[in-house]
């Protein structure tokens, strides 16, 4: 019963050191606008699947 199922990806920001959580279409967001916190344009680099998935 968790929606965090939602949230594939982890997005570690390389200019300010943020991360967060992110689904599919918050990646193209912010690959797109940029990281919301520092402004600085991100790749698809910033992201990594986020490890919650799929633990065992
Ligand atoms: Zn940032």
């Amino acid at each position: 019963m968790s929606s965090e199922e939602d949230e594939e990806y982890v997005f570690l920001c390389p200019e300010c050191d943020e991360s967060l959580k992110v689904n599919d279409s918050m990646k193209e967001s912010l690959v797109d606008r940029g990281c919301v916190i520092c402004g600085t344009s991100v790749t698809l680099k910033a992201f990594t699947k986020n490890p919650a998935g799929d633990s065992p």
